[in-house]
């Protein structure tokens, strides 16, 4: 068993989390009816009145709420209290479309934080840590976030944010830092970084918190290695607050999603149904205690599995897995979901990179998926047979990740086309049969 920053709440038998989540569903409903007009025109077309709403149970009444919804209702469409009483904002990155602005009050800012400090508890962190944070500060919700919980844990908190790496190692070998919070693909150029200069022996880590980025178990197993820590996955969205909506616990096995202040529902993204727990869908959360920025069945597009197995750590909050993709990433071929992430994970742990190709067709009213995958330049096959051998062990591991035929021709380094550095990962072919009958 573990230990908690809020052992009540992480260890609460599960029908009472359910029970506290229902009392606070039916408080927030009629909290976002009354002040988000949004809300309540929705919930009007849909003929949903907060009385109609007793518990958990029915959720599936409530209309969901989307990314284009944010972006239409910027900024304070979707502002759930006077504007008194925020204290403030924090926003995304806005690299496609217009910016998300998420806005809290006091008590929003301290339940982010508790989220966060729980986070950095089941890291193993307390108050006698040093937790160098570098994610970036500012409007971005990465370095407020960890801040904030290391703050709250009263851990001696280290403001770094990102960038300058001479800089950061000094202070980690300096101040001897225990935790390291940053985007894991900065810890691994800190791990190359710190190699480079021979000086692993000389710091203090102990674990690292890494998230608001896609990485592999593959990459976790590099950084652990790199660093000398034990590499710990974070969730979160600014629409939902920022990092710490959920968490990993020693086991490192899916994260756990602090249920006493988000409901997490698994939708085919397709219909919008609600499936049962362990099928693979989108994630969509609702915020039952944020006021100011109150959302409620927000769709993620991140494609997760729930589960509610018990853990080793006590902690009984239920667990989603590491997002396996993006819904609008996912295609259907021959009736089975499949994700590019997934065609990566097989090829990485096959020690390719992923510099790769899909053309998916359609054959004889029959779906068609081959994927052309680039040798490294300093591996190539030497000779047909060897070529033939890697193609079907390739075929081999796709087959048991997807569960059908993907036909794999390797090729030469540079091959795949590029746009803008980057492969052209999918073309899928069968757009231009459904395209020409939408033309006649
Ligand atoms: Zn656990």
């Amino acid at each position: 068993m573990g230990s908690y920053f809020n052992p009540e709440i992480e260890t609460m038998p599960v029908e009472e989390i359910k029970k506290l989540q229902s009392e606070r569903l039916k408080e927030q409903v009629r909290h976002v009816y009354d002040n988000v007009e949004f809300y309540r025109e929705r919930m009007n077309d849909m003929g949903v009145k907060p009385e109609d709403i007793n518990g958990i149970e029915d959720l599936h009444k409530l209309p969901f709420i989307t990314k284009d919804d944010l972006r239409d209702q910027y900024p304070y469409g979707l502002l759930g209290v006077d504007r008194r009483d925020v204290v403030r904002i924090q926003s995304t990155s806005g690299t496609t479309g217009r910016r998300v602005v998420s806005f809290y009050t006091e008590d929003d800012i301290d339940l982010w934080e508790t989220c966060c400090a729980r986070a950095l508890v089941a890291a193993g962190a307390t108050n006698k840590d040093v937790v160098q944070v570098c994610y970036g500060y500012g409007l971005f919700t990465g370095g407020a976030g960890l801040h904030g919980g290391s703050h709250k844990l009263g851990s001696m908190t280290l403001p770094m944010s990102s960038g300058n790496t001479d800089r950061q190692i000094q202070f980690m070998q300096d101040l001897q830092s225990t935790v390291l919070c940053c985007t894991p693909s900065y810890a691994a150029y800190l791990g190359e970084s710190i190699a480079e200069r021979g000086v692993l022996d000389s710091l203090h880590l102990k674990a690292g918190i890494f998230g608001a980025e896609a990485w592999t178990e593959e990459m976790r197993h590099n950084i652990e290695k790199a660093l000398n820590i034990k590499a710990y996955d974070i969730y979160g969205l600014t629409e939902i607050s920022g990092p710490g909506v959920s968490f990993e616990c020693e086991e490192q096995a899916g994260m756990h999603i602090n249920e006493d202040h988000f409901i997490a529902e698994i939708i085919n993204p397709v219909t919008g149904e609600v499936l049962p727990e362990g099928e693979k869908g989108e994630l969509v959360f609702t915020c039952i205690t944020k006021k100011a920025f109150p959302l409620l069945r927000y769709r993620t597009r991140d494609i997760c599995v729930l589960s509610r197995k018990k853990c080793s750590c006590g902690r009984t909050h239920i667990r989603m897995s590491k997002p396996l993709g993006r819904s609008d990433d996912m295609m259907v071929v021959k009736g089975v979901n499949v994700f590019p992430s997934q065609i990566e994970a097989v090829l990485l742990k096959n020690g390719y990179e992923a510099n790769y190709q899909l053309v998916v067709d359609r054959v004889n009213n029959s779906d068609t998926i081959a994927c052309d995958v680039e040798w490294l330049p300093n591996n190539p096959p030497k000779n047909a047979d060897e070529q033939a051998r890697r193609e079907k062990k390739l075929v081999s591991d796709l087959k048991g990740m997807l569960g059908i035929l993907v036909k794999v021709n390797l090729v030469a380094p540079k091959t795949v086309p590029r746009s803008e550095g980057k492969a052209v990962r999918v073309i899928d072919n069968r757009k231009l049969y459904e395209d020409s009958k939408i033309g006649k």
